[in-house]
């Protein structure tokens, strides 16, 4: 389905952003992946995208905090395979803390990671989509875009914020066959989430396991993690042509979450 097309998935060393970017392999694109983690294993699983899926894919190290960097991968991969038509906004942090104590410097890497990122790599690869009048822009959002938790100041507030971009976006460029969507995860079992587990049991003064069965289970009615799988299939079809009319959209995949 996306034979000849070249996507770009930021964040994709692990959890979501890796089964996105392998699930757009899958269907023939040429990939970009990004994202921080251990040299060789992120070459191991650059060559296995290639091998298992005939693609070529390359890896850019660009931090995500720094616009510069976010620009030159941009530019990267769109020289590299002659275009860039998915673009998938999907690194992110976490950081818990009551917002008394949540430090500053905290504040300022996320809303530069979750929210500033996706401007800078829009703003550098909507020119080429809209010269070709084709493109697929995906943020990454969450449940939290929509609903807030409590000692999750920075992420909430990112996560509001590029609801509104991809809504911003989309209206921009409804009319150059260009989309831009969100979708948003409830919690899905990925190294944020397992990270985050001390930090919340310290905050609300609970063990680890209810913090999973209390706090994370709590908030999902089916009472199961979201899947990296589900998320992918889901960033797929969202590059179909099946899916041109969705654009602005922020698509829940939360088991049933914020429905409540
Ligand atoms: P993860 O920790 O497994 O992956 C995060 C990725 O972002 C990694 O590849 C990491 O190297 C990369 N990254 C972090 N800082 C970076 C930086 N400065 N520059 C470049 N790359 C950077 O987490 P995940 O759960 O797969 O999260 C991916 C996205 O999904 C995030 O935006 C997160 O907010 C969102 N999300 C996750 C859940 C969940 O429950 N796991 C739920 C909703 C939304």
């Amino acid at each position: 389905m996306l034979q000849g097309k070249s996507a770009l998935v930021t964040g994709s060393t692990s959890g979501i952003g890796l089964a996105i970017a392998r699930a757009l392999a899958a269907q023939g694109a040429n990939i970009t992946i990004n994202g921080f983690g251990d040299k060789d294993a992120i070459e191991k699983e650059r060559a296995a995208i290639e091998k298992e899926f005939k693609v070529r894919a390359i890896y850019s190290p660009a931090d995500m905090s720094k616009a510069p960097e976010i620009t030159e991968m941009v530019r990267t991969s769109d020289q590299t395979f002659g275009s860039l038509d998915i673009l998938v906004n999907n690194a992110g942090i976490q950081f818990v803390s009551p917002i008394e104590e949540f430090p500053v410097e905290k504040w300022d890497q996320i809303i530069a990671i979750n929210l500033s990122s996706a401007f800078h790599a829009v703003r550098a690869a909507v020119p080429g989509m809209k010269s070709r009048k084709w493109g697929r822009i995906i943020n990454t959002a969450s449940a939290h875009s929509l609903v807030a938790s409590p000692f999750k100041v920075a992420y909430v507030s990112a996560k509001h914020g590029l609801a509104g971009l991809t809504k911003t976006v989309a209206l921009e460029l409804a009319t150059f066959g260009v989309t831009c969507n969100c979708i948003s995860p409830g919690y899905v079992w990925t190294p944020l989430v397992e990270k985050q587990i001390p930090d919340t049991a310290k905050a609300r003064g609970m063990t680890e396991e209810q913090v999973k069965r209390d706090v994370l289970l709590a908030a999902q009615p089916t009472k199961e993690f979201v899947t990296v799988e589900e998320v992918a299939d889901l960033a797929v079809y969202l590059c179909s042509d099946a899916a041109k009319s969705i654009t602005g959209a922020n698509l829940s995949i939360d088991g049933g979450w914020t429905a409540e």
